[in-house]
C-alpha cells in the first residue's frame, strides 16, 4: 500500500511581548519557514498592532503559505505603559489573563494552521514562561524553551537559588556591591554583587520579581530542549555548565546574522529595509551617518524598555557634548520617565546637539552599527544589542538598566574585553571620560578583540559553522517530533 506523504511539522512560536524577544523569535520563525516548516507566531494584540503599523512584516512573510500570525490579549489596557518599572506588571497579567486563554486556544484547535488545519506539533515558547510546558504536557506536544538572553545571564539566573543557599544573598547595602560571588561555577573570580541580575538587588528574598525569574529559569530542564541566541565560540565554557542541567541545547546565534546569511541572494529591498520593530524607525540618520568620517561616531541607545530621569538624560548629554565626539542618539519618546520629566526630549538638548550630534526616536540599529562611520556603541547591554555590536565589530560602553543586562556588561568588559562597563554610575565627567577612552585612548586596545570576535561570530553562522549546524539539527529534530 502506498504511504501517504507526511504532513509538514507545525511549530507554534510564543515570545514574551517585548521588542528584543519578538525580534529574535520572529527571526527564528523566518528561518524555520525558509526550511519549509509551518509556523504560527503568537503575538499579543498590543504588539501585533505596533508591528503592523511600523513594519512590512506581512509582505515579508506572505511568501510562506505555511506561516500565520495569531494574537492573544496581554491583559493590560491599551494605554498602559509597558516600559521601565511598569514592565513587571505585564508578568502578572500574562499569568492571570493570557495563560488561560493560551490553554483554551491550544485545546480548541484555534492555533491550527489556517492553510492546512495542521495541528501544532511543537511549541517554541519564550523560556521566561513555564505555562506552555504544562499545556504541552497535557496535550502531548513537545515544548522547546527559547531564552533570548545570553548563556552567561541564563546561568546566573539559574544559580540564584544556589547563591541564596550559600548565604551570598541578600546584598547588604551599597558598600557590599563589590563583594565577589563564589557560587556560580565558571564565574567565581569576577562576578560581583553588582553584576548579578538586577532582580537580586532586594533586601527581601521573597520579592516576587526575584522569585519569578528564579523559578521560571529553573523550569527550563523540563522542556524538551533549549534554544539560545548565542554561539559556542563566545560562550562555550558557560554552555558546558548549562548542559549539565539542559543537555539538549541549540545555540543558533547571532540570529540576525544567520538569517541574513540564509536569505543570501533573496535579500531584496523588502528585506534590506525591514525590521521587526515595534517603534517608528527614523532612517534619516543613515544619510547623516553617510556624511561623517570613518569610525568617528558613537551610537547611543538604551533599547526598548529602559527609562531614566530627565537629570540622568542630561548627564549623558553633557558628557557626550563635552567629549567633543560626534554622536547619534536614539531617544525613544517614552525614554524619560513620565513621573520626573515631561516625557519629552528637553528642548535645550535638541538645540544643543546640532553641532556634532543627531537624534532620532528609534534608529535602524542593525544598519547603524554596520555603518563605517560608527566607531563605538553606548548601550544598555540588552542581549540583541550586544550581539549586533559583536557582529559589527563595534566596541561598547555598557550602562545596564535591568534584568540580564548587569551580567552581560560584566562579560563584555571583563571576559570578552569588548568594551567598558559603566554600571551604577551616571555622571557627565565619567561619561565624557568613557567616550574619550573608547573612541581615542583605548581604540587600539579594543580593535583586536572586536575584530576577532566579529570574525568568530560570522564564522559560526556560515555553512559548517557551529550555529549553522545547530540550526540544521534543530530543524531535523522538529521534523522528527512530527510523528
Ligand atoms: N533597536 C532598534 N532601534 C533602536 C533601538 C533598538 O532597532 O533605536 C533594536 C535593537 O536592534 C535590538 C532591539 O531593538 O534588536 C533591542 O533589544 P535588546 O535585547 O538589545 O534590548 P531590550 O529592548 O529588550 O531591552
Amino acid at each position: 500500500m502506498e504511504e501517504r506523504p507526511k504532513a509538514p511539522p507545525h511549530v507554534l512560536i510564543f515570545p514574551l511581548p517585548a521588542q528584543g524577544h519578538v525580534n529574535s523569535m520572529l527571526k527564528l520563525a523566518e528561518l524555520l519557514s525558509l526550511a519549509g516548516i509551518h509556523v504560527t507566531f503568537l503575538n499579543t494584540d498590543h504588539n501585533h498592532d505596533r508591528l503592523l503599523r511600523y513594519t512590512n512584516v506581512l509582505d515579508r512573510f506572505a511568501r510562506f503559505p505555511g506561516f500565520q500570525f495569531k494574537t492573544i490579549p496581554d491583559g493590560l489596557p491599551a494605554d498602559h505603559p509597558r516600559t521601565g518599572d511598569h514592565f513587571m506588571e505585564l508578568f502578572d497579567t500574562l499569568n492571570s489573563v493570557t495563560m488561560p486563554i493560551f490553554r483554551k486556544m491550544l485545546f480548541s484547535g484555534q492555533l491550527n494552521s489556517n492553510s492546512s488545519r495542521l495541528q501544532v506539533s511543537c511549541i517554541i515558547a519564550d523560556g521566561i514562561f513555564s505555562f506552555p510546558i504544562d499545556v504541552g504536557d497535557e496535550l502531548g506536544i513537545p515544548v522547546i524553551h527559547f531564552r533570548t538572553i545570553s548563556a552567561c545571564s541564563f546561568w546566573a539566573y539559574f544559580r540564584i537559588l544556589d547563591i541564596i543557599g550559600a548565604g551570598e544573598l541578600p546584598i547588604r547595602g551599597n558598600e557590599d556591591m563589590d563583594r565577589v560571588i563564589s557560587s556560580v561555577p565558571g564565574m567565581e573570580t569576577f562576578l560581583r554583587c553588582r553584576d548579578l541580575p538586577s532582580f537580586c538587588r532586594v533586601s527581601n528574598l521573597a520579592d516576587p520579581n526575584l522569585q519569578l525569574v528564579m523559578n521560571k529559569t529553573r523550569q527550563s530542564p523540563r522542556a524538551s530542549a533549549l534554544i539560545l541566541n548565542t554561539f559556542e565560540e563566545l560562550e562555550g565554557p558557560v554552555l558546558s555548565h548549562i548542559r549539565t542541567h539542559c543537555p539538549q541545547i541549540y545555540t543558533i546565534g547571532p540570529l540576525h546574522a544567520l538569517l541574513k546569511l540564509k536569505l543570501g541572494s533573496e535579500t531584496t529591498t523588502l528585506h534590506s529595509q525591514s525590521s521587526n520593530s515595534l517603534f517608528d524607525v527614523d532612517r534619516s540618520c543613515m544619510t547623516w551617518l553617510d556624511a561623517q568620517p570613518f569610525k568617528s561616531v558613537i551610537y547611543v541607545s538604551f533599547g526598548s524598555i529602559t527609562s531614566m530621569t530627565k537629570d540622568a538624560l542630561m548627564e549623558f548629554w553633557h558628557g557626550l557634548v563635552n567629549s567633543k565626539k560626534r554622536f547619534l542618539w536614539a531617544i525613544r519618546p517614552d525614554l524619560v520617565d513620565g513621573k520626573s520629566g515631561d516625557g519629552q526630549t528637553p528642548a535645550e538638548l535638541v538645540e544643543g546637539t546640532k553641532e556634532r550630534g543627531y537624534m532620532v526616536g528609534w534608529a535602524p540599529q542593525e544598519e547603524v552599527l554596520a555603518h563605517p562611520a560608527v566607531g563605538g556603541f553606548f548601550t544598555h547591554s540588552g542581549w540583541n544589542s550586544t550581539l549586533e555590536s559583536i557582529v559589527a565589530g563595534v566596541p561598547m560602553i555598557c550602562w545596564p538598566y535591568f534584568a540580564d543586562q548587569q551580567v552581560n556588561s560584566r562579560f563584555v568588559s571583563e571576559v570578552w574585553k569588548l568594551g567598558m562597563d559603566m554600571k551604577d554610575v551616571c555622571d557627565r565627567v565619567i561619561v565624557e571620560k568613557m567616550v574619550t577612552d573608547l573612541m581615542v585612548e583605548k581604540e587600539e586596545e579594543f580593535l583586536k578583540s572586536t575584530v576577532e570576535m566579529s570574525r568568530l561570530a560570522r564564522e559560526s553562522v556560515s555553512e559548517g559553522g557551529s550555529s549553522y549546524s545547530h540550526l540544521d539539527r534543530l530543524i531535523d529534530d522538529i521534523r522528527l517530533m512530527n510523528v
